[in-house]
């Protein structure tokens, strides 16, 4: 044996075991990736789990029933009281904020519901929608999708949360008089949502609030959850990112962005993380405040798609903060 081929073998060898010695640090790596990705997404599936998109349907189905629900009706009155029993059911304690609204139309007796779920910690996510319907003469305006599935959808996520383990406190608030008494504007929308963050300000709670989820149209079958906005880029960012890593992306296209007036907006103003997860379609498919706002528009995977995305975007607002 040569010299210079014994130098070949030995280098030969010695590049052999530099590959297997790289192969072995590559599986690792992978293995520990695998693991990883494993870990990620037995948490995720954990999060997301037990929200029932067909009782969720139901819960809907049995509020579209009481027809028209526009403040300080009798049908509100009913959906009310179908909340409360429903919230009263799982375990979750119920108030009333009861206020009179000065509208165009004279004073209207208004209420939200709020469902408490304390946690571990005192800091508040708050997770809202409203429940009344959009008052609208001449039609017979039912709003399966616009007031009936945000407030079905409360209802779900509420039966949920009281079973879990709770690290932050939950406020599970359903708004009364979102919609226009006569014609959207500053002063004739939002009522429920303005009375509760006056109120909240008042009694210094607003500060130990984190952030909002709110919810609107979030039962359509063929759903384009957008870009709102007037959101909190971060908590937006969440929403959509939550969504992607569900594997909802098509229902969440990251295009359109639109700003909407909703429930969020005393929020965001008054300094508080908010965002707005709607449903852009009943606008872009011009069913939005019609007769044809109607159940066979809504679909319980919607509403089971919707309440996974809040159950995981919950579970990462407690792990960060
Ligand atoms: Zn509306």
């Amino acid at each position: 044996m040569s010299s210079s081929k014994r130098a070949k073998i030995v280098s030969m060898s010695k590049g052999k075991r530099q590959s297997v010695a790289l192969a072995l640090a590559g599986s690792a790596v992978l293995f520990t990736a695998a693991g990883a990705h494993y870990f990620e997404q037995s948490r995720l599936a954990a999060s997301a789990e037990g929200f029932d998109g067909r009782r969720a349907f139901d819960d809907l189905r049995r509020l579209v029933a009481l027809g028209p629900r526009p403040p300080d009706s009798p049908a509100l009155d009913q959906a009310r009281k179908y909340i409360a029993e429903q919230l009263g059911d799982a375990g979750v304690g119920v108030t009333y904020d009861a206020f009179a609204a000065t509208t165009p139309v004279g004073q209207v007796g208004m209420r939200n519901i709020i469902g408490k779920l304390p946690g571990d910690r005192p800091e508040v996510v708050i997770i809202a929608g409203h429940y009344d319907t959009a008052r609208l003469p001449g039609i017979r305006f039912v709003g399966a999708n616009d007031g009936g599935s945000s407030a079905a959808e409360l209802i779900e996520l509420a039966r949920v949360l009281a079973r879990r383990r709770r690290s932050l406190t939950y406020w599970i608030v359903f708004f009364d008089g979102e919609e226009a008494m006569d014609h959207w504007s500053p002063t004739d929308s939002l009522y429920g949502s303005r009375h509760v963050v006056e109120s909240m300000q008042r009694t210094g709670q607003l500060h130990e609030v984190r952030a909002v989820l709110l919810l609107d149209m979030v039962a359509g079958r063929d759903p384009h959850f957008g870009l709102e906005s007037n959101s909190t880029p971060w908590l937006r960012d969440l929403l959509f990112s939550t969504a992607r890593r569900l594997g909802y992306e098509s229902a969440f296209p990251r295009r359109t962005p639109l700003p909407v007036e909703d429930d969020h907006l005393p929020f965001i103003t008054s300094g508080v993380p908010a965002v707005d997860l709607i449903d852009f379609a009943p606008f872009l498919q011009g069913y939005h405040h019609t007769a044809q706002d109607t159940l066979d528009r809504c679909s319980p995977n919607t509403m089971e798609m919707v309440g996974r995305v809040v159950l995981v975007m919950l579970a990462e607002l407690s792990r960060r903060s």
